[in-house]
Order: C-alpha cells, then sequence, then structure tokens
C-alpha cells in the first residue's frame, strides 16, 4: 500500500473543497476529535476526503496520471506522455538472470519523469525510435530515485506493464511537443565532443585528465556570475563605445552567460567544480534569463538546499589551482547516472 503524504492529501482537498488550507486542517482536527483519536491525521484526511467527494487516487488504471502527481510507491501507474529521449536497449546479466534494459524520458502538460524499460517491454525499442512520439504505459511502477532532475521519483515496467505507441486518447492533445529540447538533443548528440573521459574515483584523479566521476552535491556557492557574451560566438564580450564586440563580431545587445560553482563527493575525496554557461543552466535547471531574473545578486539558501544531495554524473579536466593547493573540475558535461551505463560498471 503506497502512502500518500499528509500536505499532498491536504493540497488535493484545498483544490476541490473551496475550503483553504487552515480551515482544512481545523476539520481534519475536528474529524480525529469526532473519533475519539482512533484515527490518524492521514487517516482522519482520508475520511474527509471521502466525505467530501474528493479523489485523492485518480487514473491509476485505465485514465492517465498527471506525472506531476507520480509518487513513489504507486504500483499500477498509467501516464501518456511524449518521448524526449531515449536510451539504446541494452543486455544484462547477472548470476543465472538475464535481460534487457532501457530508459525514456516522457513528458506531459505537467511535468517529465524516466520510464527504465525492463526485458520484454524494451523491446518497443528495438528499430523503433520513439523519440518525438506519444506513447502510454500502463501498470508501471513509481519508484523513489535520487537521481539528478528526476523529482525523486521514476517509472519502471514490471512483467505486467502495456506500452502502446501513439495511443488513442482524449488527453494526446494536450501533450506539448518539447520540440526545443528534441532538437537540442539532436544538435547535442551530433555536435557531442569526442573527448573520452575516464571514470575514476576522485580521490585517483591527477591534473590534466580528462575523467568522470559519479558524485553527490554537497555543496553551492551562492555566489552566481552573470557576464556578457557574443550572440554568434558565445565568447566573452566587451563594450566599446557604444556597440559591443567580442573580438570579432560587433552587436548590440549581447546575450548573457553565467558562472555556477559547486563541491561534489564521491566517497572517496571532494573536488570543486566550475559550471559555465549551458553546464550550469544544467546544474540549476533554469536558463540564464531565469536565473538573473530570480537571482540577482546570489543564489538563495532555499534554491541551493534543494540541489544539494542530488547525484549527478559530471566530466571534465582536472586542473591544479596552485593558490589553494587542490584539484578542481572545470566541467565539461553534467548529466545524469544512465542507468544502463551504471548497472554495467556494477556488473563488470
Ligand atoms: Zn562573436
Amino acid at each position: 500500500m503506497f502512502k500518500i503524504p499528509l500536505p499532498e492529501i491536504i493540497n488535493k482537498l484545498q483544490q476541490h473543497s473551496g475550503f483553504d488550507k487552515q480551515e482544512i486542517i481545523v476539520k481534519i482536527k475536528q474529524k480525529m476529535d469526532e473519533l475519539s483519536g482512533l484515527v490518524s491525521e492521514e487517516g482522519a484526511a482520508h475520511i474527509l476526503a471521502n466525505e467530501m467527494g474528493v479523489k485523492l487516487i485518480s487514473g491509476l488504471e485505465s485514465s492517465r496520471l498527471s506525472i506531476t502527481n507520480i509518487i513513489p510507491g504507486l504500483m499500477n501507474v498509467s501516464i501518456i506522455g511524449r518521448v524526449i529521449n531515449q536510451s539504446e536497449v541494452k543486455e544484462w546479466s547477472r548470476g543465472e538472470r538475464s535481460g534487457k534494459i532501457a530508459s525514456l524520458l516522457l513528458g506531459d502538460d505537467t511535468g517529465k519523469i524516466r520510464l527504465v524499460l525492463w526485458n520484454e517491454t524494451a523491446d518497443i525499442l528495438k528499430n523503433n525510435n520513439l523519440t518525438g512520439k506519444i506513447i502510454q504505459i500502463k501498470y508501471a511502477v513509481a519508484k523513489e530515485s535520487n537521481g539528478f532532475g528526476s523529482n525523486g521519483v521514476e517509472l519502471h515496467t514490471k512483467s505486467t506493464s502495456k506500452i502502446e505507441l501513439e495511443p488513442e486518447h482524449p488527453d494526446t492533445t494536450k501533450i506539448p511537443l518539447f520540440d526545443d529540447e528534441i532538437s537540442n538533443l539532436k544538435q547535442n548528440n551530433e555536435s557531442k565532443p569526442s573527448f573520452s573521459y575516464i571514470r575514476k574515483d576522485i580521490i585517483e584523479s591527477s591534473e590534466n585528465e580528462l575523467n568522470e566521476f559519479r558524485a553527490v552535491i554537497v555543496q553551492v556557492f551562492d555566489r552566481i556570475v552573470f557576464f556578457e557574451v557574443c550572440p554568434e560566438c558565445r565568447k566573452r564580450a566587451r563594450k566599446e563605445e557604444n556597440m559591443w564586440c567580442c573580438g570579432e563580431h560587433k552587436f548590440q545587445t549581447p546575450v548573457y552567460s553565467m558562472v555556477v560553482n559547486a563541491v561534489v563527493d564521491d566517497g572517496t575525496d571532494t573536488i570543486r567544480c566550475s559550471f559555465f554557461g549551458n553546464q550550469a543552466e544544467n546544474l540549476i535547471n533554469m536558463d540564464v534569463n531565469s536565473a538573473r531574473a530570480k537571482f540577482p545578486e546570489k543564489i538563495t539558501s532555499e534554491f541551493i538546499n534543494s540541489l544539494i544531495g542530488k547525484e549527478i554524473l559530471v566530466s571534465g579536466k582536472i586542473n591544479y589551482n596552485a593558490q589553494f593547493d587542490r584539484k578542481e573540475l572545470q566541467i565539461r558535461n553534467i548529466s545524469l547516472p544512465d542507468y544502463i551505463k551504471e548497472a554495467e560498471l556494477l556488473l563488470n
């Protein structure tokens, strides 16, 4: 049995009843009193919801659940989403058991979620590029996930899960196109640098190496530096009289880039990382313009706290900072740990 957190029940009751939060909390307390304290707060909230005709769980079977409402523990999740990204299908084996695994990033009008396809369910990707297509997944299991950008939850298929390609469902028209992300992804794949990063423990890395670490964000510095860059070549721009110049191009209006610094820890050691431009955007999950609007002075501690503890894969070049006598990582890429690759690394 899954548990719906009390704040979520209160939220739902608020949305569907017209009472405000305080009133609902009072009603829950009254209900507890009425039942002589025999039920917990959650229990009372469930009873209240039932009396008010508010369905706390909807769309578990054939109708769809919004991605934003998926919480770990749900056993029969059905969602409709557009495939934003798909992995390759890989084989796995452990002891006597073996099978296949792949993953998809799905998006709907409320959010995004990673769907891990186990065994036969991964066959849908065989010779199929689903990117940009809408699928319906039924009877998937929602599990906790501490991956970067996962909002704490991901979906996994089980043997009874069903996947339907381009389902006939009235809600498909509500699903956004995710055009930007899908085309960005294509560009990224095409322009992927040919560097190969060596996975290491932080403690074993040394200067000038191209390394990759799987680590947890343990600190993010609140200072965020914005600077003007050339809209054409993205080089640093300076103002010369009335025009901006990058050394090559002249233009009226620069665009902005930013730097964010953080420390990551992989259990063997910590390393300070600097994130520039896109990598900084990926780290804080926000584009530079939104970041400028939201954090004109510095990043709020509340926001920093939301990043602490996230697990990420970072790769880049190890620099030696003589002033502080420490290694630093100049980030070239930040991503979520890839489920399949991590499984393979563990198996090998
Ligand atoms: Zn330029």
